[in-house]
């Protein structure tokens, strides 16, 4: 890589833009911006809230979390059934639903009309996750499994694609290609946090990469979410790294927003109950507002 070549501020060339990831390319001009996922815009003027669980605990958790953030203003419902949890035991309250766990959000999107976003992770799920899923969600821990990527996309379904907590741009763009050679461009890209630098341990568990939405705003038209709560792992840091992002240009934001927080199956530490949610959206509608976004 020659520093001629280099794209100022990135580990990219302009030859990885023709030749790495020419169709994720802002110069292919057949992405088409915004992207609309089941009545919901992606990349326009609406800047489109994500809120729901870390996981589908139980039937009722879902269903109130539906409502309660569909009243405070989130266009979509988040909430994993299948889950990548980092240690293997599960606690006792704790079991991972799979495919119950798509029934119960199923339920919740017929009840509250909100559309779904949740995790797949294996290939032979593809189909059960896309046919409850309007997006299929590509957790941090599978942004390199090509062939879930692959089968992912072929379901046509809009996907998105958690960045890996380890990875430069340049991995993240080539992992967005996969789709796209699919033909699916209905990718959307979502920064997650990264793996801070060791000095910077004891005041997270990962580094929510702000510089990357702008960074990325200049090599392609794919929308960008951004997602502060596995960033931080810490509740009270989620409103202001939500107004930092839409600051920095995120055309989403992902949040976990759970009943009862501090009893959450998983990662207790990082969900925001629905009364911080609510104060948190009218917060960012006004962010949101100065830099030409409704939410
Ligand atoms: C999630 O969003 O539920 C999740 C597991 O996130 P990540 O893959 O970014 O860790
Ligand atoms: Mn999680």
């Amino acid at each position: 890589m020659t520093i001629e070549n280099k794209i100022p501020g990135k580990d990219i060339t302009k030859e990885d833009l023709e030749t790495k990831f020419p169709l994720v390319s802002k110069k292919n001009k057949n992405i088409k911006r915004p992207i609309t996922i089941s009545g919901v815009e992606f990349g326009g003027s609406l800047l489109p809230i994500i809120a729901g669980p870390n996981t589908v605990e139980n039937k009722e958790m879902i269903l109130k979390t539906a409502y309660e953030v569909k009243k405070a203003g989130a266009h979509i419902l988040r909430g994993g059934a299948f889950k990548p949890l980092t240690f293997p035991y599960r606690s006792q309250k704790y079991f991972e639903l799979r495919d119950e766990g798509l029934r119960y959000l199923e339920e919740a999107k017929n009840e509250t009309g909100l559309p779904i976003i949740t995790e797949v992770m294996e290939v032979d799920k593809v189909t059960a996750v896309s046919e409850v899923a309007d997006i299929l969600q590509i957790g941090t821990r599978n942004m390199q499994n090509f062939p879930l990527i692959t089968a992912a996309a072929k379901t046509m379904k809009p996907l998105m694609i958690k960045r890996h907590f380890g990875c430069s741009l340049r991995d993240w763009l080539g992992a967005a290609e996969y789709a796209l050679i699919e033909n699916n461009s209905q990718v959307i890209l979502c920064e997650r946090g990264v793996t801070a630098p060791h000095t910077h341990r004891s005041s997270s568990r990962f580094m929510l990469d702000l510089q990357a939405i702008p960074a990325l705003k200049e090599l392609t038209n794919l929308p960008i979410a951004s997602d502060p709560s596995h960033a931080t792992f810490w509740a009270p840091w989620v409103p202001s790294m939500s107004l930092a992002s839409i600051a920095a240009g995120a055309d989403s934001i992902m949040l976990e927003v759970h009943p009862d927080p501090s009893n959450a199956a998983v990662d207790p530490l990082q969900p925001i109950g629905f009364e911080q949610f609510e104060k948190l959206v009218k917060q960012m509608r006004r962010v949101a507002k100065s830099v030409d976004r409704i939410i």
